[in-house]
């Protein structure tokens, strides 16, 4: 954050964070997850921090994708939402997301508020109607985006469907986009960390430099959506209806003295897809209805699927509910808040999900709390004894503390999550080292070294205390637990920062002994557990998560023969080979978690089935750009070769 932004944060002492409103056509999934919890996060940072804050997240209602999902499962389109809801707040509360107010698109006050500044921009002239001229799909009632190319015939090919689209004009109502243009490029000029990470940025202007052209933003054919004020066969299109959830949601049209308190927003944190939504035209929609613009629009990155056998052969293990049930919160929030910094791309591995907690939580910190707090239960019964002066080990241990917790609030002040973690986990395993130097259990039978044994637990005492502080916005369940388990009354959550002091520990009462924080489990019994044929049930129950295809759908794939030409150990994991594929006239790389079963040896030369097209994802830093078909048995992979020769590059279907 640059100074002034500092400064302006600093004397508001109010924070508005937002997400992006999800779209109920969609069950939740990590990715909505990963978006709540770092604006979870944030916000809770910024309580500590002594702000007051405003954090809005809701659902986005309206449009044909819903009326067409709710109607094919015979609903309405309301009923299909309410039940969408449902489940996106029960995932909130499961995962400790404490938002402020959630908003829903199809809320009356929202629709009036809408129509309100729709009706504001028709009377300034901003809004205006004319013929839009686009592609149109019969088959899905939908018109294709802008950018879909023309092909060899000149036509467009429908994206959901695979049909050609037709080229229609409908009436309809227009934005003046492109009378913004200037004003959208002085802003940026004048806001150079607008968009975060500055890549995003960039890439936001150069969009705008090359020229904007006005936005369609009504439709006749969509029923379902807010209709036009005083012309009701328009409806009101997605994303003017949707971005404005970000005023409505804060008071806009129902709470002036609310809306006046927290508007303009802080952060809108959002998905990089929806990047130009939210720094070109929400800006211009804000612009021409005269109210301030957002501060800081920050944009992250997606978590990928890994490519092992789990999620291969299976659409759900990126449920979060998956993981929730085993390991409840705060493992999930600390592995996505941990393993990447927020703005780049992440590969979810259950194998890299397991490692962090394992090492991380269960050896790092849970151990450290445990052998802590048992110790004063075994030495001083849990009543703190008076400790003898400080040595400059113990004090060495506090100023760590105070440079960490400085280090950490700055990190997390720049959503520098990742690092933040990384600050507090070298304390904590300073925490480790300062109980290994001293030695306390050696002290435990000589009565002359009780004073310097009750020193060292009262200082490793402090500075858990402190662990739990800086953990709380990232963990709030494993900070509080451990905040009570040292004695403390009063809740972690009406804490701020500054209130805090290392050395202010003073707990009343005999302290209970320890409970444990994380689970420990073996990766060997989670991926069993997950991928297990038995019971029947559990795994009926995971695999009827995947919904059926259209031959369509299924066409969209394009499977190869590939030949296996190298194969290589990804270093570090025990899973991976890197694999380079000849499909005939191209190679193309792959990393396969087959290196459990297969030699290298066994499948240099062979032929197997590849997905051609898949979308190429990064694992373990390495770009992987197809994938190899293969059965998942009681979680082994078993590849299929073929029996008689084939050419690579040879169509399968
Ligand atoms: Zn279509």
């Amino acid at each position: 954050m640059d100074e002034n932004q500092l400064k302006s944060s600093a004397k508001r002492k109010v924070f508005y964070i937002t997400t992006p409103i999800y779209y109920v056509n969609d069950v939740p999934h990590i990715g909505h997850a990963y978006t709540t919890i770092i604006a979870d996060a944030v916000s809770r940072h910024k309580k500590l921090a002594g702000l007051e804050v405003y954090f809005l997240t809701g659902t986005d209602e309206h449009g044909q994708k819903i009326e067409k999902a709710a109607a094919e499962k015979n609903l309405s389109p309301i009923e299909l939402a309410n039940q969408v809801v449902g489940r996106f707040k029960q995932l909130w509360q499961d995962l400790l997301i404490d938002y402020n107010f959630f908003i829903r698109t199809t809320a009356d006050f929202h629709e009036k508020g809408v129509q309100a500044i729709f009706q504001q921009l028709k009377e300034k002239g901003d809004i205006y109607k004319g013929i839009y001229r686009g592609w149109y799909c019969v088959s899905c009632e939908n018109f294709l985006t802008e950018d879909i190319p023309l092909d060899e015939d000149g036509l467009k090919t429908c994206p959901d469907c695979g049909k050609k689209a037709t080229q229609v004009a409908e009436e309809c109502y227009f934005f003046r986009l492109s009378a913004y243009q200037e004003k959208l490029l002085a802003f940026y000029q004048q806001n150079p960390h607008f968009v975060r990470p500055q890549s995003r940025m960039n890439e936001v202007v150069s969009f705008v430099r090359q020229g904007l052209k006005d936005l369609s933003i009504t439709r006749t054919t969509v029923k379902w959506g807010i209709p036009v004020p005083n012309d009701p066969a328009h409806t009101i299109y997605v994303w003017f209806d949707a971005l404005h959830n970000y005023l409505t949601g804060i008071g806009y049209g129902w709470n002036s003295s609310l809306f006046h308190k927290f508007w303009p927003a802080d952060i809108h944190l959002i998905g990089k897809d929806i990047l130009r939504f939210h720094a070109i035209f929400w800006p211009a929609f804000l612009m021409a209805a005269g109210l301030p613009l957002p501060k800081i629009v920050y944009s992250h990155g997606w978590w990928l699927k890994d490519e092992t056998k789990m999620s291969k052969s299976k659409g759900n293990v990126l449920d979060p509910r998956i993981i929730l049930e085993d390991f409840g919160p705060d493992p999930l929030r600390y592995f996505l808040l941990r393993e990447v910094p927020i703005g780049l791309d992440g590969n979810f591995s259950h194998e890299g999900f397991l490692h962090r907690v394992n090492s991380d939580l269960a050896n790092d910190l849970g151990n450290l709390v445990h052998r802590t707090l048992t110790m004063i239960q075994n030495y001083f019964q849990g009543k703190m004894e008076q400790p003898a002066p400080e040595n400059e080990s113990d004090r060495h241990l506090r100023e760590a503390f105070n440079q960490t917790k400085t280090k950490a609030i700055a990190f997390y002040d720049e959503l520098a999550i990742n690092r933040a973690l990384e600050e507090i986990w070298s304390y904590i395993n300073q925490v480790n080292k300062y109980l290994a130097d001293n030695e306390p259990w050696k002290m435990a039978r000589q009565a002359e070294a009780r004073p310097r044994l009750a020193r060292i637990l009262y200082q490793t005492g402090c500075a858990l205390r402190g662990i739990a502080l800086l953990i709380y916005p990232v963990m709030p369940a494993s900070a509080e637990k451990i905040w009570q388990m040292l004695g403390e009354k009063t809740a972690l959550s009406k804490l701020t920062y500054d209130q805090f002091q290392f050395e202010t520990w003073l707990p009343e009462e005999a302290i209970s002994p320890p409970v444990p924080l994380f689970p420990r489990v073996r990766l060997e019994d989670f991926l069993k557990e997950k991928a297990s044929p038995t019971p029947a049930t559990k795994k009926i129950t995971k695999e009827a998560k995947m919904s059926t295809i259209s031959f369509e759908e299924f066409m969209k794939m394009d499977l190869r023969v590939g030949e296996i030409l190298s194969v290589e150990k990804v270093e570090g994991t025990r899973k991976l080979y890197k694999i380079q594929v000849s499909l005939g006239e191209e190679t193309k790389q792959m990393v396969s978690g087959i290196a459990e079963e297969y030699q290298p040896q066994d499948l240099i030369g062979k032929k197997v089935v590849v997905v051609a097209n898949l979308k190429p994802a990064v694992i373990r830093g390495i770009e992987s750009q197809t994938m190899l078909l293969a059965a998942d048995v009681n979680g082994r992979a078993v590849i299929p070769f073929f029996v008689e020769d084939v050419p690579a590059g040879a169509k399968v279907r």
